[in-house]
């Protein structure tokens, strides 16, 4: 049999890397059509409730005035107010947003916490801005959204190119336009704030502290502990580097990274603060002396117990699922693995701990910044850490529970629980009128 090449595979790749919103769709249908979800329920929740697009001038640093258009989708909020990310990215666009606003409705049902679902971002490059091209940006972005976003109906949080200091400007430019009054309430609008401006202890590390509380459920399944795993991770951002820092501290062998520089590997250890510290000092992994550059294909192949894809969605290809050698797929991203790589996984009996249940940990302690913001309230991180671990453990219990009841994948027992939430507060509320 001929071998694929390297062009055949990357062409096959472009083909099943589609429409995102569409795998969040079969994702659901999967699952809707398993567990019986009621007619009406399955065609509110098959697409957004409000998709909201602007369109907005901002000054550059040379004084030009640069468009920009913003997104946020509204997916639903039967639960609590929509909640989820925004994303500064250059291929944000219509589709990825929904996707992602869909699946934010279901890991908060998941979660089991009152929220709905909501994503958005700009269609930007971020890291060809200033600083003040980027606060101009976030605020005028914010003012256009005006009454679209708010701590009782919509609340944004950092995603893939923003981070706390965008929250924070989010913030104070929403906290500007409302009655002087409700200004202290309003700073739940929304999370992943500094510490300083009403964020929460544990909200910076939360994703990747969540992606390792699921890797060790999984390994305790399996008769196993962290501290004898060896783990891959693809991205080095919020999540990635979290993951690959708190595993580190559990005692597993961080064994490859790779982000948008390069990859880097070292079956001994990747000595994952050391790494940080070149990253931040050179701009990109590679040249660090403590591990081996490796070919960005090559990753994928890594040796490893868990293989944590945490940079953006639609990594994990069918060619790539075809050279892992891996036990478990843990997304800490959002919709990393393709239909076509999810079968290739099943073939091969490799496992997924899918996003909606690995990286819900940012939205259960964005949660817990909303309720503090709203209590006046500090919370210490310890309490945090508990908390949050609880509420992981419980949403795994439910996965494993549905996963057996219904003979099905971890994805489907994951969405089924989730819809049979929403499910739920649908018959009990009822559909208006
Ligand atoms: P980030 O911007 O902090 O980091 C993204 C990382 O991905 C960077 O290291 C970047 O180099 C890498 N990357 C981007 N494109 C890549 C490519 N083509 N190949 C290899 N690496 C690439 O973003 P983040 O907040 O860490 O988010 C990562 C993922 O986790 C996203 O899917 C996001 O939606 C999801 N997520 C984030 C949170 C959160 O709290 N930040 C919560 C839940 C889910």
């Amino acid at each position: 049999m001929s071998k694929t090449t390297i062009s055949e595979a990357s062409a096959l790749d472009n083909e099943e890397t589609g429409s995102l919103y569409e795998t969040a769709r079969q994702q659901f249908s999967r699952a809707a059509t398993v567990m019986e979800l009621d007619d009406s329920v399955r065609s509110i929740l098959e697409q957004p409730k409000n998709e909201v697009i602007v369109n907005f001038p901002v000054r550059m640093d040379d004084g030009r005035h640069l468009m920009f258009r913003g997104y946020r989708i509204q997916h639903n909020n039967i639960l609590g107010p929509y909640k989820g990310g925004m994303r500064y990215h250059p291929d944000v666009n219509l589709d990825e947003v929904k996707a992602l606003a869909a699946w934010m409705t279901f890991k908060s049902a998941l979660a089991g916490i009152p929220f709905g679902g909501g994503k958005g971002g700009i269609s930007c490059r971020p890291w060809e801005l200033s600083s003040e091209e980027q606060m101009r940006l976030t605020r005028r972005f914010t003012h256009s959204l005006g009454t679209n976003i708010g701590p009782d109906y919509d609340i944004p949080a950092p995603d893939v190119g923003t981070n706390a200091q965008h929250m924070v400007w989010m913030m104070d430019t929403y906290l500007n336009s409302v009655n002087a009054h409700d200004r202290n309430r309003g700073r739940a609008v929304v999370t992943g704030k500094t510490l300083t401006c009403g964020g929460s202890e544990g909200r910076d590390k939360a994703t990747g502290q969540g992606v390792c509380f699921a890797v060790e459920f999984w390994a305790q399944a399996r008769g196993l502990t962290v501290s004898n795993l060896t783990i891959a991770i693809q991205g080095f951002g919020n999540v990635g580097c979290f993951a690959a820092r708190i595993a580190s501290a559990m005692g597993a062998k961080v064994v490859a990274i790779q982000d948008h520089t390069g990859a880097v590997a070292n079956p001994s250890g990747i000595d994952v603060e050391a790494l940080k510290a070149h990253s931040d000092k050179t701009g990109g992994l590679g040249g660090f002396d403590a591990a081996d550059d490796i070919d960005a294909e090559a990753f994928w192949a890594t040796e490893c117990d868990a293989m944590i894809p945490a940079a953006i969605e639609n990594q994990l290809t069918s060619a790539r699922a075809r050279r892992l050698q891996t036990k478990v797929v843990v997304e800490g991203a959002n919709g990393p693995t393709t239909i076509r790589a999810e079968q290739v996984l099943k073939e091969r009996d490799i496992e997924i701990i899918p996003d909606i249940l690995a990286n819900g940990g940012g939205v259960i302690v964005s949660f817990f910044e909303w309720i503090q913001n709203r209590n006046c309230e500090r919370w210490e991180v310890k309490l945090i850490d508990r908390r949050l671990r609880r509420m992981m453990m419980r949403s795994w219990a439910l996965v494993t529970e549905a996963a057996e009841q219904h003979d099905c994948d971890s994805r489907t027992a994951a969405y089924i629980v989730a819809l049979q939430r929403l499910q739920d507060a649908y018959a009990e509320r009822g559909i208006f009128p």
